[in-house]
């Protein structure tokens, strides 16, 4: 096992962490460059997303003929983290969620006429996107079996009716891929479309306010009303939408979870600072052992996440799905994340309740982390069915090298 990285990956954590202290970190810390949303304004963020590209340091994630730095999923765990430092840090590199994932998926799966006309707008910076699956009530949720969005066959093109809910980016995106129902097969019962913010027969009925600061163009309310697309705009194939659905979120877990690493560790390093010029009844905060054990077990918290998510990329970069890693690193870093901004304004006293800090920022972004892309208890599940799949094996080690090596 080797838990090294390339000089080439490291190039780019030291320009990430230099770009993210000395230009991102100085305008996140000015309110006038915060929108309504409490996100990055559109003028500083255009202004920062030309530096970043200007360097080089722009889609990371994807293939260099697509545009990107080619740096596999490994690279973009040590660089994601990096980049959350500041709240505003992925948007900026342009490997915020939805569109990275979007543009991950695309590029896998996509056909190249449909990469030109639907991924490079993205990958320019030119256009956002939307992913839109979930479903309120009854349709489909954690269970894309109950997905009720059904897309007809009329003539050589399909039409589409249904209702999602928390589509995020909706507002502002002008790709979306559409998850629908093409039959009522239990495994090839869905398939994926590609549509456009100005092709007619939906509409977003209303942005959903959220306790948690919000993307660009928020989480959305959509409405299809016999919406037609032509067969050109079905993406992978039709029947294969759970397909192309998984490959879209396993990865784009993952890259949740190393963003959300970054922000733990910046709630950490705000805490720490705290700790370190405060005191109570004669004593240091960072003196205090109830102190030093709190954020310990942070440190520890964050490094076993950062070893389920190496994990998880290296296996992702080897060709496996990995599953159960993706999982893991989903449930803990979660949960993690929360407990990182709960500790921190702990330490930070009413300070750390106040807005001086993004610690409330954290704190409140935070408890989606646990819903969003499977639930605790959907992916607890998973592992569960795996580990009666698998029995042992679950537990297996992956055999490489030679017995040389070994010995
Ligand atoms: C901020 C935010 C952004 C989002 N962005 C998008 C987006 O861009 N596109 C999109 O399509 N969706 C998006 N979602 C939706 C998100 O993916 C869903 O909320 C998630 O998949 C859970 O589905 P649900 O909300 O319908 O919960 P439900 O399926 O109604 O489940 C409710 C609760 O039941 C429990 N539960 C569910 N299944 C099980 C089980 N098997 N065992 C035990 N307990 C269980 C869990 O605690 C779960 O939280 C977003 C959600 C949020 C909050």
């Amino acid at each position: 096992m080797d838990l090294t990285i390339s000089p080439r990956i490291e190039d780019f954590r030291a320009r990430i962490a230099r770009f993210v202290a000395d230009e991102i970190l100085p305008v996140e810390a000015e309110r006038a460059n915060w929108d309504a949303h409490g996100n990055i304004a559109s003028a500083p963020l255009e202004t920062l997303r030309e530096k970043a590209r200007g360097e080089g340091l722009w889609c990371l994630q994807l293939r260099p003929e697509t545009g990107g730095q080619g740096l596999g999923k490994v690279g973009m765990a040590v660089t994601y983290e990096e980049m959350n430092r500041s709240i505003f840090g992925p948007v900026v590199f342009n490997s915020a969620a939805p569109d990275d994932g979007n543009m991950m998926v695309l590029e896998k799966a996509a056909t190249e006429a449909q990469k030109e006309r639907w991924l490079a707008p993205i990958v320019a910076g030119r256009v956002n996107s939307s992913f839109a699956m979930t479903e309120p009530h009854p349709g489909g949720g954690s269970d894309p079996g109950m997905m009720l969005t059904t897309a007809r066959k009329a003539g050589d093109r399909y039409v589409i009716s249904g209702r999602k809910w928390f589509i995020t980016g909706a507002e502002s995106a002008a790709h979306v891929i559409l998850i629908a129902r093409t039959s009522d097969d239990p495994r090839r019962g869905l398939t994926a479309f590609l549509h456009h913010r100005d092709d007619p027969g939906w509409r977003i009925e209303r942005r959903i306010p959220i306790m948690g600061p919000e993307e660009h163009g928020g989480h959305c309310e959509l409405v299809y009303e016999d919406m037609e697309l032509a067969p050109d705009r079905v993406l992978l194939g039709e029947g294969l939408g759970l397909k192309l659905t998984q490959m879209r979120l396993g990865p784009a877990r993952l890259t949740h979870c190393m963003r959300w690493l970054g922000l733990a560790k910046r709630a950490t390093e705000i805490a720490q600072a705290y700790a370190a010029e405060r005191s109570g009844f004669g004593v240091r905060l960072a003196d205090r052992e109830s102190i030093q054990i709190k954020m310990g077990d942070l440190a520890m918290g964050i490094e076993i996440g950062r070893l389920l998510v190496m994990k998880a990329a290296w296996a992702l970069d080897r060709g496996s799905f990995a599953r159960k890693e993706i999982s893991m690193a989903k449930i803990h870093v979660a949960n993690l994340l929360h407990k990182a901004a709960d500790v921190a304004i702990q330490v930070n006293g009413a300070r750390g309740y106040s807005q001086d800090t993004v610690l409330e920022w954290i704190y409140r972004y935070a408890r989606q982390a646990r819903l969003v892309d499977g639930a605790d208890e959907v992916h607890q599940m998973v592992l569960n069915r795996l580990l009666g799949e698998e029995d042992r094996d679950f537990w297996r080690w992956e055999v490489g090298g030679s017995e040389e090596a070994g010995r």
